[in-house]
Formats: structure tokens, sequence, C-alpha cells
């Protein structure tokens, strides 16, 4: 009830004029109607009230850059009741692709923490972790089917329905079987492609039904007719979940 009278409270609050040159700068944000830009600047407000950003590796993080993340973030819950993403504390902001141990199987089958650079991270409790010049490049270069923050923040769905296992939190057990049953469909499809050396989406999707959703999630908003094209059904399945977006379809225009 606290957190429900904190958040209202929260909206009252103008939106900084700051913080709206920001949001002007994003490619899509113009195509939202003003209701539903409304409705997105509640969102960052709060997302900004209740998440520490940290600087790392002699990061100073600007509020450019927490505006940047937050808006690309509530983008995700812009047509549903939002989570206003538990799990995630902390936005870890890295200058650059920074090193972090991941779990890697070495020659003879040996599991290993193998230090590797990377651009973007999400835990399942406590917080998310991003290079700068990834979400920069990320978020002014549209259609490209590439978007660190939509990545991250898809796991951070994900872990929302208990376990990051490809599947965010759901209506109810049909909606989960039809999301199985759709996900697997699709990935076996997109692992039979890999196999004969044809990539219709990126392969990083192939690795688990967890990065699975996240760049499939990316797709949805970055480059939808791709999206469409390698399977429709998976296209539907995502715009009954995220909602349809009309600012994303002007591509097609
Ligand atoms: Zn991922």
């Amino acid at each position: 009830m606290l957190t429900f009278l904190r958040r209202h409270a929260l909206l009252k609050h103008p939106f900084p004029a700051a913080w709206l040159a920001v949001l002007r700068r994003l490619p899509w944000y113009a195509r939202l109607d003003p209701d539903l830009q409304r409705r997105l600047q509640g969102r960052i407000q709060i997302f900004l009230a209740e998440k520490t950003f940290e600087g790392c590796g002699g990061l100073d993080v600007t509020d450019a850059m927490r505006v940047t993340v937050a808006a690309q973030a509530c983008r995700l819950e812009l047509h549903h009741d939002p989570s206003h993403f538990p799990h995630c504390s902390t936005v870890y902001l890295y200058p650059d692709a920074f090193v972090s141990p991941v779990t890697q199987v070495l020659p003879g089958g040996v599991m290993a923490q193998v230090p590797t650079a990377r651009i973007g991270e999400s835990w399942h409790r406590g917080g998310v972790v991003l290079a700068w010049s990834a979400v920069e490049a990320s978020t002014w270069a549209e259609w490209t089917g590439r978007n660190v923050v939509l990545h991250e923040f898809a796991h951070q769905l994900d872990s929302g329905s208990g376990a990051v296992d490809g599947a965010p939190l759901l209506r109810n057990r049909a909606a989960y079987a039809r999301w199985a049953q759709v996900v697997s469909g699709a990935l076996t499809r997109l692992r039979a492609h890999l196999a004969w050396g044809e990539a219709p989406i990126d392969p990083y999707a192939a690795q688990s039904p967890a990065e699975f959703f996240a760049v499939t999630t990316e797709l949805y908003f970055e480059a939808p007719q791709l999206l469409h094209a390698f399977d429709p059904a998976l296209h539907q399945l995502l715009e009954d979940y995220y909602g349809a977006f009309p600012e994303a379809g002007a591509q097609a225009a």
C-alpha cells in the first residue's frame, strides 16, 4: 500500500524539462500518442525514483543516461500492467564492454568460469549491468534488431515468473501452454536452420529459451518484419504479451 501511495505521489510531480529533452531524442518517442507519452513519463519517474544507478569503471552517470535506460526499459511494459522490474534495484553502467565470468564448456566437457567481454548482463536478483557505449549505439540506430536495454530487461521480465526460463509471468496455465508450444516450435526450427548454416535471426537466440525470449523481444521492437517473416505465430505471441506497437509498425510505411 505504501508503495502504491508513494508511486501515486510521484506521478503528481511534473516531468522535468531536461528529461523530456532526452525523450524527444529517442527515435520512437514521437510516434507514441500523447496518452502513451504521458504514461511512459510516469513509469520513468517511478523507475528513476526506485532504482539506483551506479557508474563503474570511472563512468560518471548523467541524468541523460538514466532517462535513456529507464525509457527503454519502461517501453517494454507500456501496454500492460507494469511490474516496475522488482528484482532490479540497481543499474550498473560501464563506459564500454566489461569483463565478467561466464560459464563455458571447455574441451573435454569441463565446465569453467571464463572471463568474457560483455555489453549487458541481467541478474536474477539485484540488478542489470550495461555498457553505455552499447546502450547509445542501440538507442540511436533503429531497426537493427539489436537493443541491449530491451534484451537485459526482457530477462528481468522473464525472472518475474520465478525462474529465468524463457517465459515471463503470464495470465494462466493455458497461456503458459501456448507459450511453450509456440516457442519450442520456433526454437527447434531456428536450430535446424543454424545446422544448415542459415541464420534467419541472431543465432544467439538458440543458446537457451531465456536468450530466445530476450533476442526475440529485441526483434519485436526493433525489427518486427524480420521476426514476422521468421515466425508469424511467434510474432503474434509477443504482440499478445507486449501489446501492439503502432510506433514500431512505422517501419513498414
Ligand atoms: Zn541474454
